[in-house]
């Protein structure tokens, strides 16, 4: 495997903004901190990467992610325990998945030192940053993207590999109602759609946005053959509880490969729930929906951990879910941000000390 033959480089920022932050307030994913990491590939490899100051980059207008969307991204979280110590949630799955996202857009793929290293360093360095309040935590976004130039529409000869920080209070307030889409899809079968590329993104915000204007806050995406099956809720994987089984839909092309999904389904299993992956057909939700049934449903990702649905609309009609007192979502919420946050075994060994 391929090792840094340097020691990753540390410019500190003069002055700190950690003060101008009010930790009590924070909003998702707003302000950043301090330093960031940068590392280029140039010459066909990864060069030792470098923590700067948090800074403006520079690119040239012929750069290709400006023209070809050649970009991954990934999402992840730092926590801080009641003793002050730091940690992250399986940050070598953010690793595997940002490579398996950086084969299928054809950019290079990141040894895993230059990964966790890199996160590690940053991370020692921004401590002070990771928020102490309940339901925060620092969001952290490694990405990559191309910076080689050309107008031609080929893979870029340069790239840069970026961590950028932002402490953050929770993602969604509330319970959310969802739209189940009829006409537009995220992914498609050989598509892109497993892959944390931006443009997925960016595809999604226009659906979204008819969705918001029709009273909605997000869209749930269905399969783009027939809109048969439900797939994704926004950018989360989705659960649905029918009587006493979660179920979600199986990993594919279309279906994003969630930590927050895989940690869940084994949190069910360890809890006792009836758990199921597969098809979970548009039909049988309306249909448990209208008998009393469909208990709940959620999405699961990293940025909100657990996001439960109030209701959804389908075809102009409205259903709503019940208010449980003991939902599994609320279960699975804690059990897996005790363990994130250390405050309760982790039998899975998915904690990781920064
Ligand atoms: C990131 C993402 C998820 C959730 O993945 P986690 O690893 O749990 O954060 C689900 N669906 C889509 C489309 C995503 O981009």
């Amino acid at each position: 495997m391929e090792t840094m033959t340097n020691a990753i480089t540390i410019e500190k920022s003069k002055t700190s903004k950690i003060h101008d932050v009010d930790f009590e307030n924070l909003s998702f994913g707003s302000t950043y901190t301090d330093h960031m990491l940068v590392c280029d590939y140039v010459d066909g490899a990864w060069q030792t990467p470098k923590i700067i100051p948090y800074q403006p980059i520079t690119l040239e207008p012929s750069a290709k992610i400006f023209h070809y969307g050649q970009s991954i991204f990934e999402g992840m979280k730092a926590y801080k325990d009641e003793a002050g110590k730091a940690w992250l949630f399986r940050p070598l799955e953010n690793h595997k998945r940002l490579n398996k996202s950086a084969e299928r857009l054809a950019i290079p793929e990141l040894p895993e030192s230059f990964f966790i290293e890199g996160l590690t360093t940053l991370l020692q360095l921004e401590k002070d940053w990771i928020p102490e309040t309940p339901g925060s935590s620092l969001y952290i976004r490694p990405f990559i993207l191309a910076s080689g130039t050309g107008f031609h529409a080929s893979p870029a000869d340069a790239y840069k590999f970026i961590i950028a920080c932002a402490p953050s209070g929770s993602y969604f307030s509330g319970k959310v109602r969802v739209l189940i889409e009829e006409k537009y899809s995220r992914s498609a079968n050989g598509g892109v759609g497993y892959a944390k590329a931006g443009g997925n993104y960016a595809g999604q915000f226009y659906p979204t946005q008819l969705a918001i204007e029709k009273g909605y806050n997000q869209v749930i995406w269905t399969d783009d053959n027939n809109h048969e099956y439900i797939e994704e809720a926004g950018a989360m994987n989705i659960f649905a509880r029918i009587n006493d089984t979660l179920i979600t839909g199986p990993t594919s092309d279309r279906i994003l490969d969630g930590i927050t999904r895989k940690s869940i389904l084994e949190i069910a299993k360890d809890e006792g729930i009836d758990t199921e992956v597969r098809n979970i057909t548009v039909n049988e939700v309306v249909q448990a929906a209208k008998d009393g049934t469909l208990k709940e449903m959620f999405g699961a990702g990293t940025a909100a951990v657990i996001s439960p649905i109030a209701g959804f609309g389908y075809k102009g009609v409205d259903y709503d879910l019940p208010e449980l007192s003991e939902s599994y979502a609320t279960r699975l919420k804690k059990r897996i941000t005790d363990i994130q946050y250390n405050r309760a075994e982790d039998k899975f060994g998915w904690r990781y000390e920064v």
